[in-house]
């Protein structure tokens, strides 16, 4: 393995045997890590390297903390700019799988889908702001191209590119870049691949974007809702369920059962979901209307004001599209939260309302309650009170949901005292500094 270690880094010596990064996330899915010289790479793989938890956010308390890092070498990559290689891990505490690592959380929810004959494949479509910034929370936009806007007005397609360019050497493979609706905003999509494989793309993803946006002198942000008034940054999720290399969302004319239960049961844990796939304050920003984000529970075929949208491609890319979530969510949790509750769908043969091809925006919500179509959480605050009463949605986090709901009720309440140190209504839509201060790197 040494070997395969680029020389080419920062502060490489010839002879030396380069560094590994041992990667995991937090709570909130921010990578965490300590790096080893190479020679000790294989000690990892077999012992794992013990770390101190303590200060990690929503790990164990001081008491309680010691974890050990063992490296997934399936996932073993190299950062080129640093010349360095890169793995993630899983956590393990006292010789067994740590129940708060969120990798853990996934590995678990993928096992009960295998239990019933599923593997499920995940794309994501995540969207970040580029800005300039000065010491205060001013923020300033680079380039003032809108959607698809390729040469004049969109001076950060360079940085995109050069985004994408490193990408394989993370094992993603970038599929669409294009500017977004907003001002300054990006979106790069990769290919779809496991759902395991998907979260640690995810977490790459991000980044990679940092990174590069940093060397180039501006600042990626993907919290959800940067600027009011601007669109908010989405991270889309296309999912499939396939069985022995079948997709079982293909039914005989359209989407199959499999499908319709698996839509059923994301429809009914939406509001629970919420807390897990749009997991900060700065989340309930996003999800007004007049910005593609949704707002109601509801599902259709092409029609962008649904919370699941169903495209219009069968064969094997028979999938569905669920808008709600955005990329400040962990994507372990929340891809094993999603997953859950469709598999919840399937195991109940639920059905879902009839689905919906009218604007959900524009209904009166008399009609909206005359056609089962709910309405999102307004809040963190609701949200999480949602989740705790989900049983499915709450067993789907596993031994990571006590810590969650701890560390989220901490962040809302946080928020409350702030606007009430500034009198600020606690309804407000706008964003405050606090939530740049807070959110701005997640
Ligand atoms: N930015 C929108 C959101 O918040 C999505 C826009 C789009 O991709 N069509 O979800
Ligand atoms: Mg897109
Ligand atoms: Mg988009
Ligand atoms: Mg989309």
């Amino acid at each position: 393995k040494m070997n395969e270690i680029s020389t080419v880094g920062i502060g490489h010596r010839a002879g030396s045997p380069g560094f590994v990064q041992l990667v995991f996330v937090d709570i909130n899915g921010v990578p965490k890590g300590m790096e080893i010289p190479g020679d000790r790479y294989e000690d990892a793989l077999t012992e794992g390297i013990a770390f101190d938890g303590s200060s990690i956010s929503g790990f164990q308390r001081i008491e309680d903390s010691d974890l050990v890092l063992k490296p997934d070498p399936a996932t073993y990559t190299e950062v080129p700019w640093e010349g360095i290689a890169r793995v993630y891990g899983y956590i393990y505490k006292d010789g067994s799988p740590y129940g708060a690592d969120p990798r853990g959380v996934l590995r678990e929810a993928i096992e009960r889908l295998e239990k019933e004959g599923f593997r499920a494949y995940i794309g994501p479509e995540p969207e970040f702001y580029l800005f300039k910034k000065n010491g205060s929370w001013e923020l300033q936009i680079p380039d003032s191209g809108g959607y698809f806007d390729l040469v004049t007005l969109d001076r950060a397609r360079t940085l995109r590119r050069e985004i994408a360019l490193y990408m394989p050497s993370f094992g993603l493979v970038p599929e669409v870049l294009h500017h977004e609706v907003g001002k300054s905003q990006h979106e790069i999509d990769f290919r779809y691949d496991d759902a395991l494989k998907t979260a640690d793309n995810v977490v790459s993803f991000k980044y990679i974007v940092k990174a590069v946006a940093e060397m180039r002198g501006l600042y990626a942000t993907f919290m959800p809702k940067p600027i009011h008034g601007f669109p908010g940054n989405g991270m889309h999720l296309h999912i499939s369920l396939w069985r022995d290399g079948e997709n079982a969302f293909i039914g005989e004319d359209g989407l199959s059962e499999t499908a319709l239960h698996f839509i059923a049961g994301i429809l009914k844990h939406a509001k629970a979901l919420a807390a897990v796939t749009n997991p900060t304050v700065n989340s309930y920003k996003r999800l007004v209307p007049g910005y593609e984000a949704p707002v109601y529970i509801s599902w259709g075929y092409r029609n962008r004001s649904t919370l699941i949208r169903v495209p219009a491609f069968w064969g094997n890319g028979a999938r569905i599209e669920y808008r709600c979530p955005d990329p400040s969510a962990n994507p372990y949790l929340a891809f094993a939260a999603v997953l859950m509750a469709g598999l919840d769908g399937i195991k109940r043969r639920l059905e879902p309302e009839a689905y919906t091809e009218a604007n959900v925006y524009e209904m009166s919500s008399e009609e909206r309650a005359r056609l089962g179509i709910g309405t999102l959480p307004g809040s963190l605050g609701e949200a999480l009170d949602e989740l705790k009463r989900d049983r499915v949605v709450r067993e789907a986090l596993g031994g990571a949901y006590g810590n969650f709901v701890e560390y989220k009720e901490r962040e809302w309440e946080d928020y409350l005292e702030y606007l009430a140190s500034r009198d600020i209504p606690m309804e407000t839509k706008k964003v405050t500094e606090w939530e740049l201060e807070r959110y701005f790197h997640v």
